[in-house]
């Protein structure tokens, strides 16, 4: 029927890698910049989108649209029908268990903003201690400062070794009788250093502290299953996983969300109002007050219906090749730095060049049609753990090549001999 979406036409077997068919569903990925084919390594910031992402969400705004959840009329339903199955859709993709534990939010700093603030007005007192790394992207730093502005909470920090992994025999150490909640990322955003979440949340629940893990960087770049890692909470942005921007996952234990006040309020999240009284909303809907963009959901659906599609394993795979080959290649450049040597690292290269300024290296890269990200990358902290102002950062996405790989090599290595 019209509702359907057109389905990307890859089956997941191990051999079907197709890129070049891959890169065909990216048309951006074909323009020019500067008269240069473009080469898009910042994937860490937004991914671009399929057209059938496109196509979805131009065919409900073009035959569906209609504000969800408040209409007896035929296309409200279409339109919360469609919304309805995303939240099928994204909690099958992390396996959660139920519905009720996936809540859309605008993206990842909103999720983390969301169970801070909630999690604070429900479970913690002044003096109360919330343990989060050094790693942290700046959305997994600040709303904590925020609530400890508000409400007197304290802020315990895990250390990183020189390899840029988090020391956890030291985070045994920061749990005290005040510790209310670990959150900490999955995958940095600067150094590609996969942390041992299984193993933190272990080692978390022991003190009967719940875990919230800010997956915007591992969504994108492998398999994640909440109920494995066993987390009581997990965030994550759809524009870094091939969907739209402006929305995003929270996720959360049913029996937690249960007990956590919402967040804002106003329509969709009510079940009674008076002006005596108000009754909240069953779950989900407790936590998304307001028109959700329930277009921007669909798209996400799809675009990680896609990313099944392709198979999480096949795009690890061909990400970390790309990866190794990358960094093999980078460090036969002289005064080569690399930033992060975990054994357990994902599709990011931080480096400098000797003394050449990353602002003056990502621009002559631009110049050549390459895209990188430079500066502190919300993580000043840190960066002041590195004893640095910024790096380069190229980061790497299910559709970059080895030839890619090759031209971005060339390109620093150009770079660097101007210097
Ligand atoms: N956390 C990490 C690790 C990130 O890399 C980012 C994005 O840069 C965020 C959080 C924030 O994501 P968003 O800006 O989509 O809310």
């Amino acid at each position: 029927g019209i509702w359907l979406n057109s389905s990307f036409p890859h089956n997941s077997s191990k051999d079907m890698y197709n890129i070049t068919s891959i890169r065909s569903e990216f048309p951006i990925l074909s323009r020019q910049v500067y008269g240069k084919p473009l080469i898009y390594l910042d994937n860490g910031a937004t991914t671009q989108k399929p057209l059938c992402v496109l196509d979805a969400m131009r065919h409900e705004y073009l035959n569906a649209n209609a504000n969800v959840h408040r209409g007896v009329h035929y296309l409200s339903q279409k339109a919360t029908d469609l919304h309805e199955a995303a939240r099928t859709t994204v909690r099958k993709f992390i396996n959660a268990q139920s519905d009720n534990e996936i809540i859309f939010t605008r993206g990842t700093t909103e999720g983390i903003n969301l169970i801070a603030s909630s999690f604070c007005e429900g479970f913690m007192q002044p003096g109360d201690e919330v343990i989060i790394s050094t790693m942290e992207h700046h959305s997994n730093i600040v709303p904590w400062q925020l609530m400890a502005a508000r409400h007197g909470i304290a802020i315990r920090v895990i250390p990183m070794d020189d390899n840029g992994e988090l020391i956890l025999d030291e985070m045994d150490q920061l749990f005290t009788s005040r510790t209310k909640l670990v959150s900490v990322m999955q995958v940095s955003n600067v150094l590609g250093t996969v942390n041992p979440i299984k193993e933190i949340v272990r080692r978390a629940h022991l003190h009967g502290v719940p875990v919230l893990v800010d997956g915007a960087q591992s969504v994108p770049h492998f398999k994640v299953d909440v109920q494995d890692l066993d987390c009581d909470f997990f965030t994550f942005s759809g524009h870094k996983a091939y969907g739209p921007t402006g929305v995003g996952v929270v996720y959360g234990k049913e029996e937690w969300l249960e007990k956590l006040p919402p967040y804002q309020g106003g329509g969709e999240m009510i079940a009674t109002v008076s002006f005596e009284k108000t009754t909240f909303a069953e779950l989900p809907f407790k936590f998304e007050a307001g028109t959700p963009d329930y277009v921007a959901t669909h798209g996400l659906a799809t675009a990680l219906d896609f990313l099944s599609s392709l198979g999480m394993d096949n795009i690890q795979r061909h990400e970390q090749e790309l990866t190794r080959y990358a960094t093999e290649q980078l460090k036969t450049i002289d005064g080569m730095r690399i930033f992060g040597h975990s054994i357990d690292k994902d599709a990011v290269i931080s480096f400098l060049v000797g003394d050449i300024h990353h602002l003056d290296m990502g621009t002559l890269l631009d110049r050549l049609g390459i895209a990188v990200r430079t500066g502190h990358h919300c993580a000043q902290p840190l960066m002041a753990r590195l004893g640095i102002s910024g790096t380069v950062r190229a980061s790497f996405g299910l559709y970059n090549t080895r030839e890619e790989v090759d031209a971005f090599v060339a390109g620093v290595r150009r770079v660097s001999a101007m210097f």
